[in-house]
């Protein structure tokens, strides 16, 4: 497989990802992107590496694959330093879950009867011992689940890191270069034509263009990836002297539509995220999305009323029909998919680009990603 020529479809962080591990190997790898490489979904997401706050009864496949990436995560962030040369933000100081009102608390306290039925390790705290922990939290805290193991990265720079490492590796990265065909022979998938008209040959097509994925042409219907973009609205705060917090902060308001998470980066910025909307590809902001979050970051830590405005945006998850992503080989031969990431994409990262390079090097699909191809969709 080394002397094969492997094209992927799409530079975020799945395929830079992805990229970096077959170019490190030693193969021939061109990425096509549309616009520039890792400025989609995973520039605009929060970067929390959290299966067990994120955990549902109804979704323990993809539990497991969180948990399985997360374990995985130290050994990538070790990697990707090296090779890239710049530290990539990851911060282990784990998550509190925290209610701000009677409500609030039934429903963190069915949310922990979950958890601990899945047989993770979280921590039931009352409000006063989750504010000894953070400072900054309300004193209307109601009570928190701690979270210890779900860690984080800032997900801007691994995207730059990727990029570094990638090309560094040998990788090509052709960037304002959008595909707008997969070009399929007999039930192979031999290469792809680019918008500007170009055709290029390859061995193995990976389609990995986050939640533009079933956009791609020459993919039969049935077999294009059912995902869909899910908009989220975020904004960054600066954090400054008394007001700060070191771990990620969720809240569950059973009141409200939308739910905030506050997660400080290294550099000071705390972010504030996100609405889930269903509105296709519209990426405006809206008057009603910033005042949620902000009431919401409000609400859990009153001091970021003080805070300077730093940045306001919006991204698209590619979410999936069940929420978890397509993984591997399909039913065209030499087509791999690496998409619908959904809200877990930079969780996911490690263990899709390890997994997703095994396959393509040795043939064989493992245990670990088997039940998240396409197929499942097909039956
Ligand atoms: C607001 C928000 C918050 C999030 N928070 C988190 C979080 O805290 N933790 C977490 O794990 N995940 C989070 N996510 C999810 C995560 O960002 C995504 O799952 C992940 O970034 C998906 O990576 P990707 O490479 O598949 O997609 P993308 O980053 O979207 O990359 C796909 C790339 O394909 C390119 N492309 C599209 N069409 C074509 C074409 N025709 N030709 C060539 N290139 C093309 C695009 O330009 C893009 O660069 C969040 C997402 C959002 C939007």
């Amino acid at each position: 497989m080394k002397n094969k020529k492997i094209i992927i479809i799409g530079g975020g962080v799945i395929g830079l990802g992805l990229g970096w591990q077959l170019a490190k190997a030693g193969t021939s790898v061109s990425i096509y992107e549309r616009d520039e490489a890792g400025r989609a979904a995973s520039w605009a997401a929060a970067g929390m590496l959290a299966p067990l706050a994120e955990a549902h009864t109804e979704e323990p496949e993809l539990l497991k694959l969180g948990c399985q990436s997360l374990a995985r995560y130290p050994q990538w962030v070790a990697e990707l330093e090296a090779d890239a040369g710049m530290p990539i933000g990851y911060r282990m100081e784990g998550t509190l879950i925290v209610g701000l009102e009677p409500d609030d608390t039934h429903q963190l306290r069915h949310l922990y009867t979950s958890q601990q039925n899945l047989g993770l390790d979280v921590e039931w705290l009352t409000g006063r011992a989750a504010r000894a922990i953070e400072p900054a939290l309300s004193p209307r805290l109601t009570a928190a689940i701690r979270c210890e193991s779900d860690h984080q990265v800032d997900n801007r720079l691994m995207v730059k890191a990727l990029q570094r490492a990638y090309q560094k590796c040998g990788g090509a990265l052709h960037e304002n270069n959008a595909v707008e065909a997969i070009h399929i022979e007999n039930g192979i998938a031999t290469g792809i034509k680019t918008l500007a008209g170009e055709k290029h040959n390859g061995d193995v097509i990976v389609l990995s263009a986050g939640c533009e994925s079933a956009q791609i042409q020459g993919l039969p219907d049935d077999l294009r990836p059912p995902v869909r973009p899910v908009k989220g609205q975020m904004l960054a705060l600066q954090m400054e002297a008394g007001i700060t917090v070191k771990n990620v902060i969720r809240t569950v308001r059973a009141r409200y539509p939308t739910s905030v998470y506050l997660v400080p980066r290294t550099d000071g910025r705390l972010i504030v995220g996100a609405t889930s909307e269903e509105m296709g590809f519209d990426t405006r902001l809206t008057a009603g999305g910033m005042f949620e979050l902000l009431r919401g970051a409000w609400e859990a830590v009153p001091g970021v009323y003080e805070l300077p405005l730093l940045e306001t945006w919006t991204g698209l998850r590619p979410g999936s029909r069940d929420n978890a992503p397509i993984l591997g080989e399909t039913p065209v031969e030499s087509l791999i998919y690496a998409t619908g990431h959904y809200r877990n994409g930079i969780l996911l990262t490690p263990i899709t680009a390890y997994e997703i390079a095994k396959l393509i090097l040795t043939g064989e699909t493992s245990e670990t990603i088997v039940r998240f191809r396409l197929e499942r969709f097909l039956r």
